[in-house]
């Protein structure tokens, strides 16, 4: 095990490793994949640029996270779809991978507690459907970049020795340091400009059988003030 440089540790932070079991649950779940909530007629989500229904490929129930992290991010359910259309190339030509463009939706909706889904497209490539069963939490420490940017100072051996110890964490998770490819990118709320917090980091072919780009590393991120205002984005080196 690495011992941490100690200036690191009061910047710790915990990530949520969700558990899974193969298969859908109620559409009121946290999951990958599977079928989503939707609100009464409401038709599946369609992409902005082809036309064709979007894969589910998240759903937080937001009020049946961890206890520490339980309603932290709003009410409801956060959603993800993304077009995985490649004639045409959504994900190139809607340059989907910054936040805030089309061919994909995320969003926070308020839930009746119904257990209703839309009639599931036909024509639809979903993902097979993994329910979140449960989480488990561990440390996650920032990288060099953020590290350099809140103010911590370590030699480039110690950043070096963060990273060989894995952090910050690749994979899926919730909440903890985001794991950039690119660099910082948090975006920023459209509503007060504010810099937004991640909530999801979700990984190339981690629980859903997607690469975004090579190897990208995809960020649900949210407004602190506006629970509304969330983004996805990803990055690849
Ligand atoms: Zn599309
Ligand atoms: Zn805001």
């Amino acid at each position: 095990m690495t011992i941490l440089p100690r200036v690191i540790r009061p910047f710790q932070r915990t990530a949520w490793i969700p558990l899974i079991k193969e298969g859908d649950n109620s559409v009121l779940s946290s999951k990958f994949g599977g079928t989503p909530w939707l609100a009464q007629d409401e038709q599946w989500p369609r992409c902005q640029h082809c036309g064709q229904p979007m894969p589910l490929f998240l759903q937080l129930n937001l009020n049946r996270l961890p206890e520490p992290v339980n309603e932290t991010f709003g009410a409801g359910l956060l959603q993800l779809f993304y077009c995985t259309n490649t004639e045409p190339h959504c994900e190139s030509e809607c340059e989907a991978f910054f936040p805030f463009t089309q061919g994909k939706l995320v969003r926070v909706v308020e839930h009746d507690g119904c257990e209703r889904s839309g009639e599931f497209p036909k024509n639809l490539q979903n993902f097979e459907p993994k329910w979140i069963v449960d989480w488990r939490g561990v440390s996650d420490y920032p990288g060099w970049e953020e590290g350099y940017a809140s103010g911590i100072e370590l030699s480039d051996a110690e950043w070096e020795q963060l990273t060989e110890a894995g952090f910050p964490r690749s994979g899926a998770k919730l909440a903890g340091w985001p794991l950039w490819i690119q660099g910082i990118e948090y975006p920023h709320c459209p509503i007060c400009q504010s810099r937004m917090r991640l909530v999801f980091q979700l990984d190339s072919d981690d629980h859903v059988a997607y690469q975004f780009g090579d190897a990208g590393c995809g960020h649900i991120t949210q407004c602190l003030i506006h629970h509304s205002q969330v983004a996805f984005a990803w990055a690849c080196s």
